[in-house]
């Protein structure tokens, strides 16, 4: 008989996702505000219907035998009465609810003694002013709700700043976070399935620009104490969240050799999306398997280095994807194009993962592969 596997969420980790699912026997339904998304493209059935709102998501669950989502803007009130009614959702919508709000994410860090960078609530441009004088400059205005891709923080690098700042993120309550000067930014994905088991995939380097993702380097140039802290702190991140699947743990490395805690996802992240080509078992499989209670995948790497460059729109207008055969004659390199139609700046439309055997080699075989890409 079909299973179905419903998405909320139509964004590419939905795409991904779906592909997965694909490939392991699933039929796939989809929830987003508009048809033709990136993941509507490849599902078998496209609810249109908000993921806010209640009834799409009411009607993703009457077709599915297991429920998941894409995007933490996801109705966690909703899907949690959906688990109360019996519906298979994972992870679970508590995660959900604690993660959704930043602010709260930082709280349950702290209060579980996983090192996260001070913060602190703030109600206006005083209370920032005010915060300013104990964090000193610069430090980090985030946004508490709905932030994504470098689109809720900025770097307050003076008091001047702070209006403007205060003015571009007024859509959601905010709070102050103290700058962490670190060497380098690292990420680990770790999958648990529905027995408890639990596997991570190696640690990456994530290399941002403009508070966005740029670059992922698997695994991640770091000695092995550094690699073990990382791997230690994710395990007992994910320790404290409730349901099963995919979830990333993004983290500071900093000067003295330590780890401090950024943000978790409880999803398919970014910082995985070379295990497509680059693991045993991709992510996406990874989730749909944990989802829907098969055994996981290995979660090792195939070949030395995969490193994961990102397609960013640099303009507003229809997307044009040219270069890609160009980019896929260079020996080792996959290229990934969203579906979307409109391009804009930073948005992401795609991604290039490249194999190799040396770090140095297979970032330069991704840089020139990108650049053989317009949008
Ligand atoms: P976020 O909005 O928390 O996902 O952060 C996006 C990016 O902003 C991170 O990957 C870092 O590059 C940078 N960033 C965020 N928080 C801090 C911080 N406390 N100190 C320094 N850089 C930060």
């Amino acid at each position: 008989m079909e299973k179905w596997i419903g998405i909320v969420g139509g964004g590419q980790l939905g795409r991904m996702l779906a592909n997965a699912a694909h490939e392991l026997g699933f039929k796939v339904a989809i929830l987003e505000a508009a048809p033709g998304s990136p993941a509507g493209l490849v599902a078998d059935r496209e609810i249109i219907g908000r993921v806010t709102e209640e009834a799409g998501i009411h009607e993703l669950a009457n077709m599915s035998d297991h429920m998941t989502f894409e995007i933490e803007s996801a109705d966690a009130h909703t899907l949690r009465e959906l688990t109360r009614a019996g519906f298979d959702i994972n992870p679970s919508a508590e995660t959900l609810e604690i993660i959704k709000d930043k602010f709260r994410q930082k709280e349950f860090l702290r209060a579980h003694d996983i090192p996260v960078a001070d913060f602190a609530l703030i109600e206006s441009v005083d209370d920032a002013k005010r915060q300013a004088e104990i964090f000193g400059y610069p430090f980090l205005l985030k946004a508490r709700f709905g932030a994504y891709d470098g689109r809720g923080n900025r770097v307050i690098r003076r008091e001047e700043d702070i209006a403007a700042a205060f003015a571009e993120l007024s859509s959601s309550p905010l709070y102050a976070e103290r700058f962490v000067p670190f060497m380098k930014e690292l990420s680990v994905v770790v999958v648990r399935g529905k027995k408890g088991e639990e596997k991570n995939y190696p640690v990456v380097e994530t290399i941002h620009e403009n508070n966005i993702c740029h670059m992922v380097i698997a695994p991640a140039e770091i000695d092995g104490a550094i690699r073990t802290r990382a791997e230690e702190i994710a395990g007992r991140v994910i320790a404290h969240l409730k349901g099963v699947g995919v979830f990333a743990v993004e983290m500071f490395m900093t000067e003295d050799g330590d780890v401090v805690v950024n943000e978790i996802a409880p999803r398919v992240h970014n910082s995985g999306h070379h295990s497509i080509e680059g693991c045993e078992t991709s992510q996406f499989e990874n989730h749909i398997r944990a989802i829907s209670g098969m055994p996981l995948g290995s979660t090792a790497l195939k070949a030395p280095v995969a490193v994961m460059v990102n397609i960013l729109g640099d303009r507003t207008g229809m997307a044009e994807p040219r270069g890609i055969e160009e980019a896929e004659s260079l020996s080792g390199v996959h290229v990934h194009i969203y579906g979307k139609v409109e391009t804009r700046p930073e948005r992401k439309m795609g991604h290039i993962t490249a194999l190799g055997d040396t770090h140095s080699e297979t970032i330069a075989r991704a840089t020139e592969a990108r650049k053989r890409i317009s949008i």
